[in-house]
């Protein structure tokens, strides 16, 4: 146990999954996710200097840092996504106190959960706090997608710190990542969030992704709009035999899945989880079809899912080509859900699937024990 001084402050921030909403980020549209019950803690107190100490309990490590350095700078090294966040916060003009931190993160790791959101946005809230600083939410969601945008050099939306902010237990977010307007939509509690990890993360992935965000921008810019977010199905049907075949797939794509989320989002205000699930699935099926960003393994974990009574619903979350599939799951089949896709899923891919049985909780917040 550390000694914890008087000024020792403790906050933590969830991990996400995405509901609905796969690759519309980029493209200006909507976006489903919620906020997880697995936090990255952060716990804090002053320095009477300018630096950081960090010490994360993962990586059992601890690094300190001169905030006065102006050369500090990626190094490849998990303390990028900390120190990138008062980087960012002190070039924005936010005068940082220094500061003793330890990070304890209980979201999975590079499993697609966020992590990387959690441990910036606790970060964030943390050195705010103890600066005698108050900064406006959506500022310190923007400014931590900065961090990993400029400082760990990673090309993110604004979902993942958004959520991880504004996320409440019992509820999804709808967000218009153009306007950052959203919604909290009721998630029943008789249902479960089940996350099945493929353990499979193919090479591809960043290079698709550049190519995918290249098709979208194509066809946005036939089609003469702002961005695809701004395009219609009939637009695009207009257009279509102007459009390679590729392109046109990869539009209807992101505009159904638009429209997707918008009535995912009225079938969570009624209520009603079959209609929802049934737009995971179709979410799903255009990912594969239209996207191509699935893979074998997802394909079987949401076929798999799809067999059990009691699932409303299943697909492919997150950028594709591998990690999680999300499952929208009666609480009393959770458990025979967990062992009867963990078993089917290792029968073919001779893969042990890690499975996270997860519900909505409240975005960032200060905590009074960590
Ligand atoms: P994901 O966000 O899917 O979990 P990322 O690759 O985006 O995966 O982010 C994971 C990285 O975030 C880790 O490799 C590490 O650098 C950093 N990170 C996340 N949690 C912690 C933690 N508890 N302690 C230290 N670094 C962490
Ligand atoms: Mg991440």
């Amino acid at each position: 146990m550390s000694t914890q001084n008087s000024e020792t402050r403790i906050f933590r921030a969830p991990g996400r999954v995405n509901l609905i909403g796969e690759h519309t980020d980029y493209n200006d549209g909507f976006v489903m996710p919620v906020a997880l019950d697995f936090f990255t803690w952060a716990t804090v107190s002053p320095l009477e200097n300018h630096k950081l100490q960090i010490f994360s309990e993962n990586f059992n490590e601890e690094i300190e840092v001169d905030l006065d350095d102006q050369n500090l700078a990626r190094r490849g090294h998990w303390s990028d996504y900390p120190v990138g966040v008062a980087v960012v916060l002190e070039r924005a003009g936010y005068r940082l106190r220094g500061a003793k931190l330890r990070i304890r993160g209980e979201v999975p790791i590079g499993s697609g959960l966020s992590s990387s959101a959690a441990i910036e946005v606790a970060t964030a809230s943390a050195l705010v706090a103890n600066s005698g600083l108050n900064i406006e939410a959506r500022e310190l969601a923007r400014l931590c997608q900065r961090a990993e945008n400029e400082f760990v050099g990673a090309r993110v939306g604004i979902m993942d710190q958004f959520v991880s902010l504004f996320g409440k237990a019992h509820k999804a977010l709808l967000l218009d990542c153009r306007s950052l307007e959203f919604e909290l939509l009721p998630l029943p509690d008789n249902v479960r969030l089940i996350i099945c990890n493929t353990m499979v993360k193919h090479e591809l992935a960043s290079s698709a992704y550049n190519e995918r965000r290249e098709q979208c921008e194509a066809g946005a810019k036939y089609l003469n709009v702002t961005a695809l977010r701004d395009a219609t199905l009939e637009q695009l049907e207009q257009h279509r035999s102007g459009l390679p075949e590729v392109v046109y797939r990869r539009c209807r794509h992101v505009i159904t899945e638009n429209t997707r989320v918008l009535t995912a989002g009225e079938a969570l205000e009624q209520g009603d989880l079959d209609h929802f699930g049934k737009l995971m699935a179709e979410s799903h099926q255009s990912l594969r079809d239209d996207y191509e960003v699935s893979s074998e393994e997802l394909d079987l974990m949401v076929e798999l899912a799809q067999k059990i009574d009691g699932v409303y619903g299943a697909r492919m979350t997150g950028g594709g080509f591998g990690g999680c599939t999300v499952n929208l799951v009666r609480n009393e089949k959770v458990d025979e859900f967990s062992a009867r896709v963990a078993e089917g899923y290792e029968q073919v891919t001779k893969i042990k699937p890690e499975i996270y049985i997860t519900t909505a909780a409240d975005g960032a917040e200060e905590v009074s024990h960590g």
